[in-house]
């Protein structure tokens, strides 16, 4: 991506022919320099966020509030908001840093504790918990998992035993649990089938192969794809979603990461779930409203009424 880079929103896709949910999205989080959705330096509200969305025909979305303060605002908003249902955890990045863990990570990138770290991991866990087993309209345990890309060992193991804390919390409570596996697809695994995995467990933004695919659907995990599966270099992913039913499929943006091509550089949102879930249409070589029903479908099977 040479020159200046257009951190501008880009246009809204065509409406799709029957609603779908945003899986997987995080509305805390700013996207920087991209303003408003008219073009003002104010970032846009929630409310246009989901005005925009439903445009498109992304009339539901699944609010993911994965440290501390993003939890505890996911509590509120969705209490307010009708087109969104929640999900708390503790970011599998978050782990080391509430548990005093200062390793340097291997590409030397691991952020600085904020002031929300100095809270201890079990307090934090506990306060996940409680958020988790308070509000009705928190239906996911997540994102939680392992990210192995920036974590060294004592990182790793302090990520291994919060996983395990999420896994029994969503069984405890009989919610979905979301995945975060970067660069850790065995281990996950591993923990998963140690543990014995909660009746509704999502791969958010899949990442593995076709093999890692069908092992995840033998055993009737879910698989829910990002703006990565449009990448041009994503031909493996691509290989993986053609080994997915239907009904163990999902969409999500994890915005305002991961846009869309022909999009990528620029912000994403929820509405761009619309262009993603045209191409899954096309990659599958399923009609487009098939697909949108069945996406819509299984998101109530996932996490029950909005
Ligand atoms: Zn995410």
């Amino acid at each position: 991506m040479a020159g200046s880079r257009d951190r501008s929103w880009p246009p809204l896709p065509e409406p799709l022919p029957h609603p779908v949910v945003d899986d997987h999205t995080h509305l805390d989080h700013p996207a920087p320099g991209a303003g408003g959705f008219g073009g003002g330096s104010l970032p846009p509200t929630l409310a246009e966020q989901v005005e925009r969305a439903v445009l498109v025909g992304v009339t539901r979305m699944v609010q993911i509030g994965c440290d501390l303060p993003a939890a505890r605002w996911t509590d509120a908003v969705v209490r307010q908001e009708p087109a969104l249902l929640g999900g708390v955890a503790l970011h599998p990045n978050e782990v080391p840093l509430h548990a005093g863990v200062r390793e340097v990570a291997p590409d030397g990138l691991q952020p600085d504790p904020r002031e929300h770290h100095a809270v201890p991991l079990d307090d934090a866990m506990a306060e996940i918990a409680a958020i988790a087993a308070g509000n009705d309209r928190i239906r996911v345990v997540g994102e939680t998992g392992l990210d192995f890309f920036r974590a060294g060992e004592e990182g790793r193991r302090v990520q291994r035993e919060a996983f395990r804390a999420h896994i029994a919390l969503a069984k405890e409570l009989g919610l979905a649990l979301q995945i975060h596996d970067r660069d850790a697809h065995a281990d996950v695994v591993e923990v998963l089938l140690a543990d014995g995995a909660p009746d509704r467990t999502v791969f958010h933004c899949f990442s593995g192969d076709a093999a890692m695919a069908r092992l995840c659907v033998e055993q009737g995990w879910y698989l829910s794809f990002a703006g990565t599966v449009t990448f041009g270099a994503a031909t493996g992913l691509r290989e993986a979603l053609r080994e997915v039913p239907l009904g163990l499929l999902q969409v999500e943006t994890d915005a305002p990461y991961l846009t869309p091509h022909p999009h990528r550089g620029r912000p994403n949102a929820p509405y761009l779930t619309a262009a993603t879930t045209r191409r899954l249409a096309a990659e599958l070589d399923v009609d487009l409203e098939h697909l949108c029903r069945t996406l819509w479908s299984t998101a109530e099977d996932l996490y029950g009424p909005w």
